[in-house]
């Protein structure tokens, strides 16, 4: 059956069509195809490409990676100490390289991102600068479900601070028989309780159901109750546009190794509003990196630690240049194609697979992820009301690359720098032999 159905209710006015004729000819009017090339896709045993719709997980390898590694290599191989200075890109400023780019990626101003270290050590640091309970204002509001590197700092802070989080910590849920959260709810605890919260910590977008919350309007609503706001952006960075500085975040980390494909463990981003960085007030755990680098090598003869200006002035340690080296690769290919054509396109080829899955046994299975694609990402999480696992193991065996997520959901993410809607389209052929199998 091939008929012509309309991808009600998302906010899109395409209409979609089931067949593969249609999915090869969206590729073809594709403007962003041609970046797949430039991804490492890995292949099924049988020589074909994976479907790989983990890059909310894990990105793809950028072909660049290798050559940029490799020339930190060859520099230091050849220089030693003098690359510092005299490398192809000095390591003693390499981090600065992504003044601008960095900060083009989740719409800051150039000094409020900085890349280091990994994403919870930077929320420790952020909470150690951000969350200064007093005696009046002393909880932290989190959502649930979150992702529990999350929920184990926000504890251990609490504890650090002598704090009970029985007593201290809110956790907000999504009503009985929802996945999601509501702007009423978070409006509603914050008009009961917002005087006695300290920080707000929120994920951007929700590792597990997909949900794509108003960054903007939510920041306003808990910096008017006088918290601060900080966001998880892991699972938003590279999926959807910021603009962290506009809206007015206090401070924001994420990971660059789902959506930004930097590689396993990558280094991570951290966002800083220069308001705050220029708070000299606001206590920091230093280390020379975040030394202004004019007094930095005055060593023993200077110790008292002047911050360096922005969020670079949270720097700990010199940085792992060959860490650095693939999310360069990676950030300059954001920098290239820009988040407005990459959401364009995402956005759409959600819609398309949304639509796809929606043809299929309702009573199998729902997804969850909200719609319209105005809130949430590229990421659909699929409820499985019966033997999650082993459609999961199904997907898997047919060279589906997602993931599960305890206790019954499979996440799915066509990212749109490298997967095409022929991959949504052979994912939705897969589940449909797994739903007539039965
Ligand atoms: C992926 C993810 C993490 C992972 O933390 P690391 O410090 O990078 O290991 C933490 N929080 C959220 C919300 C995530 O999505």
């Amino acid at each position: 059956m091939t008929t012509n159905h309309t991808n009600s209710p998302a906010d899109s006015d395409v209409s979609f069509r089931e067949d593969e004729a249609f999915a090869i000819k969206l590729d073809a009017d594709d403007p962003l195809a041609h970046y797949r090339a430039q991804f490492h896709i890995p292949k099924q045993s049988n020589g074909e490409d994976v479907i790989y719709f983990a890059g909310n997980s894990l990105g793809l390898q950028p072909r660049t990676v290798r050559d940029l590694i490799g020339q930190e290599l060859t520099d230091w191989a050849k220089l030693g100490v003098d690359g510092h200075f005299d490398s192809t890109r000095p390591w003693y400023s390499y981090h600065e390289i992504f003044r601008d780019t960095g900060a083009r990626l989740v719409g800051a101003k150039p000094g409020e991102v900085v890349m280091m270290n990994s994403l919870t050590i930077n929320l420790h640091l952020m909470m150690t600068t951000f969350f200064r309970p007093t005696k009046e204002r002393f909880k932290i509001m989190m959502q649930s479900p979150a992702f529990p590197s999350d929920t184990y700092a926000v504890k251990s802070q609490l504890a650090f601070h002598g704090l009970d989080p029985a007593e201290a910590l809110i956790i907000l849920k999504p009503r009985e028989d929802e996945h999601t959260i509501r702007l009423e709810d978070i409006e509603q605890t914050l008009a009961e309780q917002g005087d006695k919260i300290a920080l707000v910590l929120f994920e951007g977008v929700n590792y597990f159901t997909g949900q794509l919350f108003e960054i903007e309007k939510i920041t306003n609503l808990v910096k008017q109750h006088g918290c601060v706001m900080g966001w998880d952006l892991a699972h938003a960075a590279g999926n959807v546009p910021l603009k962290l500085h506009q809206w007015d975040v206090d401070f924001a980390v994420w990971c660059n190794y789902k959506y930004l494909n930097a590689g396993p463990g990558a280094v991570a981003g951290c966002f800083v509003h220069e308001k705050n960085s220029k708070n000299l007030d606001l206590h920091r755990l230093a280390g020379w990196w975040g030394n202004d680098p004019n007094t930095r090598f005055r060593m023993h003869l200077q110790p008292e630690f002047v911050p360096r200006p922005g969020a670079e002035g949270w720097q700990v340690s010199n940085p792992p240049i060959l860490a650095l080296a693939p999310v360069k690769a990676s950030i300059d290919i954001f920098d290239e194609v820009g988040m407005s054509p990459l959401r364009q396109k995402s956005t759409q080829m959600t819609d398309y697979l949304a639509y796809l899955i929606g043809l299929l046994s309702a009573n199998r299975f729902e997804i969850i992820t909200p719609q319209p694609a105005s809130v949430r990402g590229c990421q659909l999480s699929i409820l499985a009301h019966e033997r999650p696992r082993e459609l999961h193991n199904a997907l898997n065996s047919k060279g589906v690359v997602c993931d599960f997520r305890e206790p019954n959901v499979i996440r799915v993410a066509p990212v749109p720098l490298y997967n095409t809607y022929h991959d949504a389209w052979r994912f939705a052929q897969v589940l449909a032999r797994h739903v007539e199998a039965g």
